[in-house]
């Protein structure tokens, strides 16, 4: 794979040239940019540049709102309700963030019901906003169906991420985000790109059967991680981030949607709890003795950590170099 080198900023320049020509106002390119370029910068490429060209089809299609001006309000003193507008998801959660903790620091708890908006990024950044300041997050989102129930081989759940956060004070918080699908798709999608197999148990192929080429299982379906375990945790993200919210199920996201590849309207449930309150005063260095005691465990590594490590590399990235050409040629309105 050929490669080219860019820095951050020239990375946020691209993606936001893209946004721009195909209709995004500043506000949303500029957070929708801010978004990928994040992740360019810890290196979760599959929601870096790698999705600018879905953002940029749902707003030629239409489907997406580049004048989105969502707003958070209080229905109580400690749920946040927010309508997207139908705008892509960044621009939604960096205005709710803070009335969340904020909400969560005077109460104890707080929770955010997102609604007609549209996700296509990593979940890190709302509960590690959420603890880095003093909190514990956890949120998730659905998608559409790409997922099979454990047992089943047929798509049901979407590949259904949940995020949890722990502010430690001193430290990076301990975060983790992960798909409740084997694979992510995007991780699928990239290895079918470049060319790689995949673990057996990430997919069955269009026949139902086990594979480890991701184009095949590109045409068929994603397995949950862990059997039905993993298949109980896409069931609880179907229903959290759907009827919870007031927001739809994968398969009625689906119904729905008007099938361009990009990210389709969704919800998105966001907890945050103050441990000050919760607990009192002594939970950051009860919580220590636990990260020490794993951390001191040979091959043991703390979820997040790997993110926060690329994070200290303030240089420049190697992208695909095709990916790069497309999109510049997206920021010249092709
Ligand atoms: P991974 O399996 O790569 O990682 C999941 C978590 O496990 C991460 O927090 C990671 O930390 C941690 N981890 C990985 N390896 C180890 C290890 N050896 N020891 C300890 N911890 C480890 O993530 P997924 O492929 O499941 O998901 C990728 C991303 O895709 C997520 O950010 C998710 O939110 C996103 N996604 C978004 C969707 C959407 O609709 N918006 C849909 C599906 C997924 P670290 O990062 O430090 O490696």
């Amino acid at each position: 794979m050929t490669t080219t080198d860019l820095g951050l900023d020239e990375i946020h320049a691209l993606a936001h040239a893209a946004l721009s020509a195909a209709g995004a106002d500043e506000a949303n390119a500029d957070a929708v940019a801010t978004t990928v370029t994040n992740a360019e910068r810890d290196r979760a490429i599959s929601h870096g540049l790698f999705r600018i060209p879905g953002y940029v089809t749902t707003l030629k299609s239409g489907k997406v709102n580049g004048s989105a001006d969502p707003r958070p309000e209080n229905t109580t003193p400690v749920v946040l309700r927010c309508d997207g507008q139908n705008g892509h998801a960044p621009l939604a959660l960096a205005r709710c963030m803070g009335p969340l903790a904020e909400a969560a620091r005077q109460y104890g708890v707080a929770v955010l019901s997102l609604t007609r908006s549209h996700h296509f990024a990593a979940l890190w950044p709302e509960t590690e906003a959420l603890a880095c300041q003093g909190l514990v997050g956890l949120t998730c989102v659905s998608y559409m169906p790409m997922v099979a129930p454990a047992g089943g081989k047929t798509a049901l759940f979407g590949t259904n991420p949940f995020s949890f956060s722990w502010p430690r004070p001193g430290h990076n918080p301990f975060v983790f985000d992960m798909a409740t699908a084997a694979m992510a798709k995007g991780e699928v999608e990239i290895a079918a790109r470049d060319g790689h197999k995949v673990p057996l148990g990430t997919g069955l192929d269009a026949a139902g059967e086990l594979t480890t080429d991701p184009a095949e299982i590109a045409k068929g379906v994603l397995l949950p991680f862990g059997g039905h375990k993993g298949s109980a945790l896409a069931m609880m993200v179907e229903l959290l981030a759907g009827p919870l919210v007031g927001e739809t199920f994968s398969f009625q996201t689906q119904e729905r949607d008007n099938g361009d590849g990009g990210p389709a309207q969704g919800g998105q449930f966001v907890l945050a709890m103050s441990p000050d309150i919760l607990s009192g005063k002594d939970w950051a260095a009860q919580a220590e003795k636990f990260y020490e005691k794993l951390s001191a465990m040979d091959g043991v590594r703390l979820p997040g950590s790997r993110r926060h490590r690329n994070r200290g590399d303030a240089g420049k990235r190697a992208v695909n170099t095709v990916l790069v050409e497309k999109i510049q040629a997206l920021g010249k309105g092709s």
